[in-house]
């Protein structure tokens, strides 16, 4: 087995652009430069927010970009009998609990006390779970780790959270749950992703650690943001990257992670070159102004 197993897990909720690129490359070269393995998990958990030939379209954009990934590809509409066996896990442990509170109960006790953590209503009411979401109770302790980019971090989920959900009302599995199922299962050692997830982690951590899961290191990489500041996305209307513009594609998701300028005429030459000349420590800084609530 590698020491060091990577992964880029995109939502198919539309096609690559520019942003998810930088997050496919810098996840890519760390990999690579380490001598480990690229995954690659298709998201695909969240039906209403998928669009129809994102999956199809984003395989095809990281061939022409040359970032091959390890294996087979993994798909999260696939797992589904592991978030039920992390769920029963919970269930047992007694890390789980159904809750009947509507949005505008929350929203109003949202205002009322300045908190927007789930104030535990249904903690101690052992409802049935039938159409009802499921919160995962969690334990009232500072969350600390080491991003190797954003430094060190704190966060003590009970206050800044709360009980959160982890298998929705519909009973589509969140996102928190099947991200920590599936990168346990996977054995992902390092997980290299865009900093608008940097406020997840805390929230992912506590729930490894009520699964009994390894903790995997993170690095949260800068946002590429839009002239006015906003996350570079589908909703900011990012365009999709052009397949035939592959090398000027990766030059200027390369130029955005800091890194040094690569001599190369085609694809592979510049990725055979990025995997040399990867440096961690070239990354610029994160604009945390960006991410605070
Ligand atoms: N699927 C998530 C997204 O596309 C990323 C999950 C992760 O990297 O943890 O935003
Ligand atoms: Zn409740």
């Amino acid at each position: 087995m590698t020491s060091y197993i990577g992964r880029f897990a995109p939502s198919p909720t539309g096609p690559l652009h520019l942003g998810s690129l930088v997050t496919a490359l810098a996840s890519w070269a760390d990999a690579r430069h380490h001598r480990g393995d690229w995954l690659l998990r298709i998201e695909d958990i969240d039906p209403p927010r998928e669009v129809d030939g994102a999956t199809p379209a984003i395989i095809e954009a990281l061939q022409h970009h040359g970032l091959n990934w390890d294996g087979d590809i993994t798909y999260q509409h696939a797992q589904s009998h592991r978030y039920d066996a992390a769920l029963a896990t919970l269930r047992e442990a007694k890390r789980l609990y159904a809750c009947q509170c509507t949005r505008k109960q929350l929203r109003a006790q949202a205002q009322a006390t300045g908190s927007s953590a789930y104030p535990g209503h249904c903690a101690g009411l052992n409802l049935v779970e039938t159409n009802r979401p499921l919160r995962l109770r969690v334990r009232d302790e500072l969350v600390e780790y080491h991003d190797l980019h954003a430094g060190t971090q704190q966060e003590n989920v009970a206050e800044s959270v709360g009980d959160f959900i982890i298998r929705r009302k519909d009973n589509l599995y969140a996102y928190q749950l099947a991200v920590v199922t599936d990168d346990a299962h996977q054995h992902i050692t390092h997980i290299v992703r865009g900093s608008d997830l940097l406020d997840n982690t805390a929230r992912q951590i506590a729930l490894q650690r009520a699964l009994k899961y390894r903790r995997p290191t993170y690095l949260h990489l800068p946002l590429v943001l839009t002239d006015d500041g906003a996350k570079l996305s589908k909703q900011t209307g990012a365009p999709a990257l052009e397949n035939n513009c592959a090398l000027d594609n990766l030059r200027a998701a390369w130029r955005y992670l800091g890194q040094k300028t690569l001599t190369a005429r085609t694809v592979s030459e510049f990725l055979s070159a990025a995997v040399a000349a990867w440096n961690r420590a070239q990354i610029p800084e994160i604009d945390t102004r960006m991410y605070q609530i």
